[in-house]
């Protein structure tokens, strides 16, 4: 590809986004940023705070390998760009029920991290951000994708583009007439995280996970001015098909019921602020996919495929050889496991746009490949 070829459009700047932008400039691929939001982390990754912890299985599965590798490489990223204390804190959590045992597990502001990287892509001089960009419908004309407006105005064109935008993807897909819903089996859950402020001791030594993780206390000087700089939390509901962001009494009254079940002291405490108006909360939207992983790579061009599936072959296209529209990328579905698999999931990307081999292993590059549901499809019809 020329130099022109590599200018990406990538939509959406949480989390998937930051992470591709930081892979992409780190390749010398130059980028505009667009979002609907006034600034970065708006949407899920405005979670206050979240936890970093491997998926752990007896036997191993795609999530669990994928999840060591992920954690790895987040850590790495979180060491480099972030100060303890100003994002993230080092720990372990005690998982009570799924995966019993003490597991290294870091406490993370995801907007830390999504600053930071932006701020690394945009010191390269390769990246520029364009705010308040809400793009309705992806257009290809002349070899360039175009994101237009809701008024079919054109916001930003280049050769490639990479689809960031969890749940809002999916509308975009659409509206764009690039995906059917067996194609793209996404929803939205709702999450409602409860949380106050800590002004004394923590009410147990570190996060305890069962139905829902209670941090009994997380110090970051960045939560300031939106919330106090040491609290406590415990998350978070999980509300499938729902897509609002609303805090609702019902949702913290679910999130007390687990906490009771975890730490009844702490479940006093919320109580307390309750009912002194000092309970604080959060909700946000995840997106996930019909297999719950995530999908990072070439979109699949349907048509395309069927036309391939009509004429006659020996034996099973591989997926790999799914024919995909010309630079259309995404990195969507990351569900509750954005803080575990960005990092690693942009780097597929990258790597898929940058036409290098992945250094992940064959069968784990597949369990990430959105063109999976097509092809799984087309060979059950
Ligand atoms: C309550 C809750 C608790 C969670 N806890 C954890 C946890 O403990 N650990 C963990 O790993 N993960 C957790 N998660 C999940 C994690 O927050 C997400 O996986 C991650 O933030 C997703 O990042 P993203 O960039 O894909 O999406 P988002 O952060 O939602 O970013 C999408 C961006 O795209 C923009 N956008 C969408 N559509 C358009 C459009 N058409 N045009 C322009 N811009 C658009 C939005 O404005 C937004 O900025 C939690 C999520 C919730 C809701």
């Amino acid at each position: 590809m020329g130099a022109d070829g590599r200018h990406a459009l990538v939509l959406g700047a949480g989390l998937a986004g930051a992470a591709v932008c930081s892979a992409l400039s780190a390749r010398g691929w130059r980028l505009t940023v667009l979002d609907a939001a006034d600034g970065p982390a708006a949407g899920a990754s405005a979670l206050p705070v979240g936890m970093l912890s491997p998926h752990v299985t007896r036997n191993p599965t795609a999530l669990s390998r994928l999840s060591a590798v992920g954690v790895a490489a987040m850590r790495a990223e979180l060491q480099r760009l972030v100060p303890p204390g100003a994002g993230w804190l080092d720990g372990e959590v005690d998982n009570r029920g799924h995966d019993a045992g003490r597991w290294p597990a870091a406490r993370v502001r995801p907007a830390a991290l999504v600053q930071a990287w932006l701020h690394q892509a945009l010191s390269t001089g390769l990246l520029t951000c364009q705010w308040g960009a809400r793009v309705a419908a992806l257009h290809q004309a002349d070899g360039q994708w175009q994101a237009l407006d809701a008024d079919r105005r054109r916001l930003a064109e280049a050769r490639a583009v990479v689809l960031c935008g969890a749940w809002g993807s999916h509308a975009l897909l659409h509206a764009s007439g690039l995906a059917s819903d067996t194609a793209l089996p996404l929803r939205p859950v709702q999450g409602q995280l409860s949380l106050g402020p800590l002004d004394d001791a923590p009410d147990a030594a570190r996060p305890q996970r069962d139905s829902g993780v209670f941090v009994p206390e997380y110090t970051d000087s960045g939560l300031a001015p939106a919330w106090p700089t040491r609290v406590w939390a415990m998350g978070s509901t999980y509300d499938r098909g729902l897509a609002d962001t609303e805090v609702t009494p019902e949702r913290h009254q679910r999130n007390a019921d687990s906490l009771q079940a975890l730490c009844a002291r702490a479940a006093e405490r919320m109580e307390r602020q309750r009912q002194a108006g000092h309970l604080l909360g959060w909700a946000g939207v995840r997106c996930a996919s019909l297999d719950r992983l995530p999908l990072a790579g070439a979109w699949v061009d349907e048509a395309a495929l069927a036309h391939t599936l009509q004429r006659p072959r020996r034996g099973k296209l591989p997926l790999a050889e799914v024919p995909r529209h010309h630079g259309l990328y995404m990195l969507t579905a990351l569900g509750s496991r954005g803080l575990t698999l960005s990092s690693l999931c942009a780097e597929r990307v990258a790597d898929a746009m940058d036409g290098t081999p992945s250094p992940l292993p064959a069968d784990l590059q597949a369990t990430l490949d959105p063109a999976r549901f097509a092809w799984r499809a087309a060979y059950k019809a």
